[in-house]
């Protein structure tokens, strides 16, 4: 999508601190951490929320999952939280799907 800054940071057109990356999805440090640890693992194709997950793209959320889960171990997590906001009421301000990981410090449920 032309103007999503998510598609943007995917195709390196602008500048990222990498996690991680294969052809399905792209995981980077958040500019604004919330903890210790707080990356994003997006899909390389434009979704604009968890509410656009359909039978034709939840493969890639799907493998998002995996990829969390391969990060997460290989950073040597072993508690964490994945959170993705959907909508505005939520706390979303970037429309195109991300999922949170955070860890390194306790949590509170429920979150605010
Ligand atoms: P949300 O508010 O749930 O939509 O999450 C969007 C997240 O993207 C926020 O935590 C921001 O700090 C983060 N963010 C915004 N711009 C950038 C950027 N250029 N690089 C890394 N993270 C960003
Ligand atoms: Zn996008």
């Amino acid at each position: 999508m032309m103007d999503c800054l998510f598609c943007k940071i995917a195709a390196g057109e602008i500048p990222s601190k990498k996690v991680y990356e294969d052809d399905l999805c792209y995981a980077f440090y958040d500019i604004d951490p919330q903890a210790p640890t707080h990356f994003l693992v997006i899909p390389r194709q434009h979704i604009e929320s968890a509410a656009a997950v359909d039978a034709s793209n939840s493969a890639v959320v799907a493998h998002c999952f995996e990829v969390i889960a391969k990060i997460t171990k290989e950073l040597g997590l072993e508690s964490f939280r994945v959170v993705s906001n959907i909508g505005e009421q939520a706390g979303q301000s970037v429309f195109h799907l991300h999922f949170h990981v955070l860890a390194g410090r306790d949590m509170t449920w429920p979150p605010g």
